[in-house]
């Protein structure tokens, strides 16, 4: 099949995830075909650089021969057997032991999903039911940030902090509440970046108080917000979270859907942002996203409460703890080990690819760029000097993006900011060749700009 019909029958038949059908038909669909490393080709044969691997997830980089041997190797010997009726499977064993070897000192047990979204439901009803056999039965509700987001299933969504989701279909369910997020950039004026980091969490005891504090079962959110821009909190924010969820007995949830598994340079994001979650939901880089699978740690706190006065959770999946799943996630983790990838983040990519990202800001649309880990984004402006932003109509973003990829190299746009996360195994060569890329890409999207009178 040429590029023409496979766009033909996927718009024909394929509905995609958060995508206008009818838009995406009379464009077509760009057909990806392989990967290799930090790079992906398309059914045309161009060769673009990840710089989102994928949607956060291929940490170690296309064509892994260790993953593909893992998976087979597995499937050859149990392709599947479920976890329920008291029932084990070896990778699932070898599994939780793993990841609970590379958390926080307060957690011992592990629960397997499919994805981030399966995650934060689990995490939203074994909440509850923790809060049930502690006696409290009242203490229900969630507290989420505006722009956060915990996925797409109902309970995702509501926890998410997107009125574009919540719009569709009723969101949120009773029993979530959403604070402000800690966006310097748009909340913080006037402020120094630590005293607003100080002022951004009061709003969550700002709420707890108004919800009253007996009704708040938890607070939920990700170390560094990824699919609302890569907003980074000031260093204050998240150890003033933490004091309140204590003072309030409040349980914290740290989504590490992105940041998990060495994204910000140490294996779990709140271990770089200094705070003890009580759970934490794990997805996308545990496998980097060479087979779906996501989960929930549970700390000491919760697990030893259900597990005491809990009998039955009655909750779970087909696939908690699929064998296959599980082979290639112990696979991953030995690769990040073996080849020292968080480690370097901490150490040598990550601070390069900071420094890198950072001096986008000498571009002339680029009015504030911050990276952590191998993280960043960028506020593109219409005015540097006087902080002004493009009409948001204009979709600027967008048009930076298109001509991003069209040149070669995936950044994700978020509105006006533009936000980059590629895999762990990128080198300082394709570093700079990836930036070169950008700022060359950005300069035609400026002659855009000035051609069409959109400055
Ligand atoms: C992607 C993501 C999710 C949802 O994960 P899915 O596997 O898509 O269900 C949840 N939380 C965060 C922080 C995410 O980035």
């Amino acid at each position: 099949m040429n590029t023409s019909e496979i766009q033909a029958l996927d718009s024909a038949h394929y509905l995609h995830p958060f995508t206008d059908t009818k838009d995406l038909a009379a464009k077509g669909a760009r057909v990806i075909v392989k990967g290799d490393g930090i790079h992906i080709w398309d059914s045309e044969g161009k060769k673009i650089i990840d710089g989102m691997s994928g949607l956060w997830c291929v940490n170690v980089g296309y064509g892994r021969k260790e993953l593909s041997r893992a998976a087979t190797e597995q499937m050859d010997v149990l392709p599947y057997y479920n976890s329920f009726f008291n029932t084990t499977n070896l990778p699932a064993v070898n599994l939780a032991k793993a990841i609970v070897d590379i958390a926080p000192e307060n957690f011992h047990h592990v629960f397997f999903t499919g994805s981030g979204s399966e995650g934060n439901d689990t995490i939203f009803r074994m909440v509850r039911r923790y809060w049930d056999v502690q006696g409290q039965p009242q203490k229900k509700t969630f507290i989420a940030r505006h722009n956060g987001y915990h996925g797409s299933t109902v309970c995702g969504a509501s926890l998410s902090g997107m009125s574009y989701m919540h719009e569709q279909g009723d969101l949120p369910i009773p029993g979530v509440a959403h604070i402000q997020q800690p966006y310097y950039f748009e909340h913080g004026q006037g402020l120094s970046e630590d005293a607003f980091g100080l002022k951004a969490a009061s709003w969550l005891e700002e709420k707890i108080l108004e919800l009253g504090a007996e009704k708040v079962a938890a607070f939920i959110g990700e170390p560094v917000q990824g699919a609302g821009g890569v907003i980074i909190p000031p260093r204050t924010y998240w150890p003033e979270i933490q004091r309140i969820c204590r003072k309030y007995d409040v349980l914290l949830v740290s989504d590490e859907v992105i940041c998990g598994f060495g994204r910000l340079g140490t294996w779990f994001g709140c271990q770089t942002l200094g705070y003890q979650p009580d759970l934490i939901t794990f997805a996308k880089g545990v496998s980097s996203g060479y087979i779906p699978l996501g989960g929930v740690l549970v700390g000491d706190k919760v697990a030893d409460a259900l597990i005491e006065k809990g009998s039955d959770f009655n909750h779970g999946f087909t696939y908690s703890g699929h064998p296959v799943a599980c082979a290639v996630a112990l696979e991953n983790m030995a690769i990040l080990r073996r080849e020292k990838l968080i480690e370097r983040i901490h150490d040598d990519i990550g601070p390069y690819f900071k420094q890198q990202f950072e001096a986008l800001t000498d571009h002339p649309l680029v009015g504030v760029a911050n990276a952590i880990g191998l993280m960043g984004g960028l506020v593109l402006m219409k005015n540097k000097s006087t902080l002004q932003m493009f009409d948001p109509d204009l979709g600027i973003g967008m048009l930076c993006r298109r001509h991003l990829f069209g040149n070669g190299v995936i950044m994700r746009a978020v509105g006006d900011r533009l936000i980059l996360a590629p895999p762990f195994v990128i080198t300082h060569a394709q570093v700079d060749e990836m930036f070169a890329l950008i700022c060359k890409c950005l300069d035609k999207a400026l002659e855009e700009i000035k051609a069409n009178a959109l400055g």
